[in-house]
């Protein structure tokens, strides 16, 4: 197969080709100087997006592997969350919903749009606010929102949960998680050899980064914030290979003129005053304690799990094969999993990894003859 240059849109080729050649010409150094195999972890779909996009790896040595951790809220969305919403539409409720969640297959690779095709009800939105008018708009029907992210997209959910006069039938299902639980379930798993994160800045934009500190002092490990283009990911790598070789680990902000100490604290005030922090489910990983937002006592009644007379439970989250736990917590690559490129397509996707954009098995499907020159 031929493979691809390296293209980044978000800078001019020839600016973009000068610096990535000084930058990536430090971390060989410094890569060299440290003297051992390194593997560096990122915790975010986009920035495993620009990896494979513009071909960073084809331009580090093997033992110097970057490594996609646990970035995509629609891989770790429980199973459950899709069968629920399955079984919400069939009792004649109104699902609402960003496209991606459509195509996520549950444990018995049911999706949400074979539901709409069996007549169901569900409608793509772009934002909770379309889906409260809906509810405004159709006072007679039960409107579900399907509330899925990380703490980025959390406060969009929050913010219009308080701001907003709520109609009786608009109702969320909520399965927000949030991502620094997943990192100390990584620092404590015997089998753990990460040696520095690369973390993602959405995510850090809201919650800042005070909830990292813990991860140096406790762990020693590098932490490493990044943006999100193939210079800013560069100099983040950079920054933890400094970290590495000096011995020196703390939490670094490369990506300052977004990314502030404090988060945005108006978001985190929302999130503290519409959610409760739970000990929740990943798919393919299982219970993360206090790693998922759930709403609280005083939006109970627009909690769409007190519509169910029992609540839904999967045990085997994943089909037979699919590899996406490992997957999403970096321990194999898409490639060892039997069904990638084979039955698990992007277009006939049956695990999650496979489904979103920022899904390690599809960013990998999608771009895995990427290379970068800088010549
Ligand atoms: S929401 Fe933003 S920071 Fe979080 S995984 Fe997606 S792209 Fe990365
Ligand atoms: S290729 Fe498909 S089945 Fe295999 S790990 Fe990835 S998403 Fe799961």
């Amino acid at each position: 197969m031929s493979s691809s240059k390296f293209i980044d849109y978000s800078m001019p080729t020839s600016n973009l080709k000068h610096k990535a050649k000084a930058v990536i010409k430090s971390i060989l150094t410094k890569f060299e100087q440290i003297n051992r195999p390194l593997k560096i972890m990122h915790i975010c779909g986009t920035h495993e997006a620009t990896v494979s996009r513009s071909g960073i790896r084809s331009l580090l040595p093997n033992d110097l592997r970057i490594i996609s951790g646990p970035g995509c809220p629609v891989c770790v969305c429980p199973s459950e969350h899709v069968t629920t919403a399955i079984k919400l539409a069939d009792e004649g409720n109104i699902i609402t919903t960003f496209g991606d969640m459509l195509k996520v297959p549950d444990h018995s690779l049911m999706t949400l749009n074979q539901s709409k095709a069996m007549g169901n009800d569900i409608r793509v939105v772009y934002s909770v606010s379309d889906a409260v008018q809906y509810a405004k708009e159709n006072p007679n029907k039960k409107f579900i929102w399907l509330g899925i992210g990380f703490e980025t997209t959390a406060p969009m959910t929050s913010f219009v949960l308080e701001k907003e006069k709520l109609p009786e039938n608009f109702f969320v299902l909520t399965d927000f998680r949030l991502v620094p639980p997943a990192m100390h379930l990584l620092c404590n798993d015997p089998e753990f050899d990460i040696d520095g994160y690369v973390l993602p800045g959405h995510v850090s934009t809201i919650i800042g980064t005070n909830p990292y500190e813990i991860f140096p002092k406790k762990y020693l490990i590098p932490c490493v914030i990044g943006g999100f283009n193939s210079i800013e990911f560069l100099i983040a790598l950079d920054k933890t290979l400094e970290q590495i070789l000096e011995s020196d680990a703390h939490v670094y902000n490369a990506y300052p003129k977004v990314v502030k100490k404090e988060g945005n604290r108006s978001a985190i005030e929302s999130m503290k005053n519409v959610f409760d922090i739970v000990d929740a489910k990943w798919r393919g990983i299982g219970i993360i304690p206090k790693s998922g937002y759930e709403l609280n006592a005083e939006f109970s009644n627009h909690n769409a799990r007190n519509l169910l007379d029992e609540p839904i439970i999967v045990t085997n989250d994943l089909p037979k094969g699919c590899k996406c736990g490992g997957v999403i917590l970096g321990k194999v690559e898409p490639e060892d999993c039997p069904h990638f490129l084979r039955q698990c397509t992007p277009e006939t996707a049956i695990g999650p990894c496979m489904v979103s954009d920022e899904g390690t098995c599809r960013i990998r499907a999608t771009y895995m003859n990427f290379q970068m020159t800088t010549s």
